[in-house]
């Protein structure tokens, strides 16, 4: 059979199945996989993790052979095997979404804020006008933070220096940070002020390394007033680039001028930073931006509301605030795929059309994972028992067992490093950190830890939601 046969039987197979299993399930298990070989009597379905793998043979198999028997009567064997995206791509037929209410996309948050940027954006700082104090909530998540930022504002360069801003994805770290800068631009035309994103940094210090053009670089950095390095996480193992940052770092300091820097976790959390550029950025104010409460969030969108000089019913916006919870980003796009929809569709508000539109940013209230939960996905996952997990031996293969459930743990349960160390038998902290850290970094260089990662984090993520 050529790959065309083979495409169009795995689909006539999977149309079978489709009517017999949930949608969720099919589309879950059934994605990523595709017929990549026949034989007389054997048919080889690959899939691109071993839980699609355990999931296919164990409870599927039977439904596969069901309709192999009706389209394929000559197929005795189904073998089952694990293969990269890549090659079962070759001999895939996508799955075609289900039929979800038609929404009118608005375009992603990111490529919003990139088009908007581009706009609103100043050359000579690098700021985006949109950004400013006045249209900024302040609540209890980010008064410490707003304070310290108003501080800075009214004593440059000698209060808080450097202010260390940090909080999760989408809570307004940059909104902070650039507000700050267009407010010393209003104040002073002649200060100097520079805002760059930390992955943008890195790549033009390693540019600038490779043609020979460092100094330059450096020097145009040391004659700011005010430096603003947003998602300094991103220069985490990031050994060469470190060094030239703290130079910069070090004679803007010297000198009395302000740096700004954001990152998505506290400097302590931050890995592979070196020892003196983390007390250098701990040295100064260190502020968390937390997430905002019920009350914060309404406002927020009152405010959006009122800068777009439009209005939504109280019980849809509560209805919003209610379900959106975590992130301001997403607050607002939930809000803006309900004005567009609405004003597109000429049709008045509803609260039951609100939440069919949202249906995609609402997803099913998530169930708490707890350790245990890790622990037994790891454990089934590598074959090893949860005790072998737990436990002491050093050998190779529990090591990395451990490790892996360590590292999930703090990144996708976030649990704290102590918190970790207690599911170990009283492990000390540092132990956890080295691991997540070890983790972290193998998984840069070793595809296959970091497919397995994905297949484990994917399956929890699953359970979480079904
Ligand atoms: P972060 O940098 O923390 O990932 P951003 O600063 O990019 O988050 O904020 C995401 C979006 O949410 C931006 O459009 C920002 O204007 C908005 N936003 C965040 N916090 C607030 C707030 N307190 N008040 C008004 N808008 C906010
Ligand atoms: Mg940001």
């Amino acid at each position: 059979m050529n790959t065309e046969e083979l495409k169009k039987l795995w689909k006539d197979v999977m149309s079978e199945i489709e009517l017999n299993i949930s949608r969720a399930n099919f589309v879950t298990w059934f994605k990523n996989s595709a017929i990549i070989e026949k034989t007389k009597d054997t048919v080889t379905v690959a899939t691109n993790s071993n839980f699609a793998k355990e999931w296919l043979e164990n409870r599927y198999n039977k439904y596969i052979k069901k309709a192999l028997e009706k389209l394929a009567p000559e197929i005795e064997n189904v073998i089952y095997k694990v293969e990269s995206i890549e090659s079962i791509q070759k001999f895939q037929t996508a799955i075609e979404e289900g039929k979800k209410p038609e929404v009118v996309k608005t375009k992603k948050p990111a490529e919003q804020s990139e088009s908007l940027s581009k706009i609103a954006q100043d050359p000579n700082t690098n700021l985006n006008s949109k950004y400013t104090f006045d249209n900024l909530v302040v609540g209890s998540h980010n008064e410490l933070a707003h304070a310290a930022a108003l501080a800075v504002l009214d004593n440059l360069g000698s209060k808080y220096n450097p202010l260390f801003i940090y909080g999760g994805v989408g809570l307004g770290k940059t909104h902070l940070m650039q507000a700050l800068g267009n407010a010393f631009r209003q104040s002073n035309k002649k200060l100097n002020i520079w805002y760059i994103n930390t992955e943008k940094l890195v790549n033009d210090i390693i540019g600038a390394i490779r043609e020979q053009t460092i100094d330059t670089v450096k020097k145009q950095y040391k004659k700011l007033d005010i430096l603003l390095i947003d998602d300094i996480q991103f220069l985490a193992n990031k050994e060469k680039t470190q060094e030239e940052v703290f130079h910069i770092f070090n004679t803007l300091y010297d000198a009395n001028k302000q740096i700004v820097f954001t990152s998505d976790r506290p400097p302590k959390a931050i890995p592979g930073l070196e020892e003196r550029l983390r007390s250098r950025f701990e040295g100064g104010m260190v502020a968390d931006i937390s997430l905002p409460n019920y009350e914060t969030r309404v406002a927020i969108l009152k405010n959006k509301l009122r800068e777009k000089k439009t209005n939504l019913p109280d019980e849809i916006i509560d209805y919003i605030a209610q379900n959106i919870t975590n992130n301001v980003r997403e607050l607002e796009g939930a809000l803006n795929t309900l004005l567009i929809n609405f004003e597109v569709k000429k049709i008045t508000p509803s609260i039951e059309l609100s939440k069919k539109l949202l249906e995609d940013f609402i997803k099913k209230p998530k169930k708490m994972v707890t350790p245990n939960d890790v622990l037994k996905l790891v454990s089934a996952f590598y074959d090893i028992s949860v005790d072998k997990i737990k436990g002491e031996s050093r050998r190779k293969d529990l090591v990395k067992a451990r490790q892996i459930t360590m590292y999930i743990l703090r990144e996708v349960v976030k649990l704290s490093y102590p918190a970790i160390g207690e599911v170990f038998n009283h492990k000390d902290h540092t132990t956890v950190m080295h691991s997540c850290k070890k983790i972290e970094e193998e998984k840069l260089k070793d595809s296959v830890l970091n497919q397995e990662l994905e297949s484990i984090i994917e399956k929890l993520n699953y359970d979480v939601f079904n």
